[in-house]
């Protein structure tokens, strides 16, 4: 006798659909009409690429929330200063996609420099408040390569809702007060930090980093966690953040641009009318800048 045997085969879990690659304006806002015509809610996870976990995990998010999920990879050159890393910024768009693949993503988005700036590109959105000092100080032009970016992104694809990480806590908070002040039709939707085993936030400059450098980097979450703490017990805010630069120093940082605590909304100084607050730094290990937060 023929004894049959049956396979349960999870169909679902073999079939990998490809995102839709495009690198045109047409291409794009007919495929967005398309969605649009049949009532899909649309989600958006700009980034410049070099996917990790922590944007995959935005992009997850923003694919619980909306029935199709943009992504646009980009490495914007206006947010780059001359001396930084625009040339060696790690691009690799197969990997991307087939990780973007994974997780359901339904459109990656490619455009090449000059979709974003064509000729005769001649404008800058520039937005104050929570732009203002911390990464402007080091950084003059990179907020405003942001916005101005990310305003052209929010106009070519025309989201429902838009996913930021708040391991760029002052870049969400900027990109919060553009929409609300250009009143602009969409909702800003701020996700966690995804971090590494051992704390250090995951960041696509991490590769940069020595195997040496990689083993002092996670002291950069651990003196915030520590702040964090101690107002609790007492001890002075300044204090500790004297404490703390004087750690990471020890520690094998080679210089702080900013520690502080801050207002979380507006990122100005605390005060009496201060719901949230916010630490934020920003150092240099070796020739790589790594920046953190954390709220408290
Ligand atoms: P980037 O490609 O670095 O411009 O980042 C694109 C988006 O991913 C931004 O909203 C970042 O804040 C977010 N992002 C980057 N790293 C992380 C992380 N470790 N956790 C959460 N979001 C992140």
């Amino acid at each position: 006798m023929v004894k049959m045997i049956t396979k349960n085969i999870n169909l679902t879990a073999c079939v990998r659909t490809e995102p839709l690659r495009i690198r045109t304006l047409d291409a794009l806002s007919q495929t967005i009409k398309s969605y649009r015509c049949d009532g899909q809610k649309i989600g958006f996870v700009p980034t410049m690429g070099a996917l990790h976990q922590g944007h995959l995990n935005l992009v997850k998010h923003a694919k619980s929330l909306c029935d199709k999920v943009v992504v646009s990879i980009f490495v914007n050159p206006m947010q780059f200063a001359p001396h930084e890393d625009l040339g060696r910024y790690p691009r690799q768009e197969d990997k991307d996609v087939a990780a973007l693949a994974e997780i359901g993503c339904d459109l990656v988005y490619l455009p090449s420099p000059d979709i974003i700036y064509p000729q005769g590109f001649v404008s800058l959105v520039h937005v104050g408040g929570p732009s203002q000092g911390l990464e402007s100080d080091a950084r003059p032009q990179f907020f405003d390569g942001v916005t101005t970016v990310v305003m052209k992104l929010f106009n070519q694809v025309s989201p429902d809702l838009c996913v930021f990480g708040e391991k760029d806590y002052q870049q969400l908070m900027t990109i919060k007060t553009m929409v609300r002040d250009f009143n602009m039709a969409l909702s800003i939707i701020g996700h966690p930090t995804t971090r590494a085993d051992d704390g250090l936030a995951l960041s696509s400059r991490n590769a940069y980093l020595s195997q040496v450098e990689r083993a002092i980097a996670p002291n950069l979450y651990r003196v915030l966690q520590q702040i964090a703490e101690l107002p609790s017990k007492g001890i002075e805010i300044d204090e500790a953040i004297e404490t703390a630069k004087a750690q990471l120093l020890a520690s094998g940082f080679g210089s702080i641009d900013y520690l502080v605590a801050r207002d979380a909304e507006h990122l100005g100084e605390i005060d009496a009318n201060t719901k949230e607050r916010r630490l934020l730094v920003a150092a240099w290990l070796g020739k790589t800048r790594l920046i953190d937060n954390i709220g408290f």
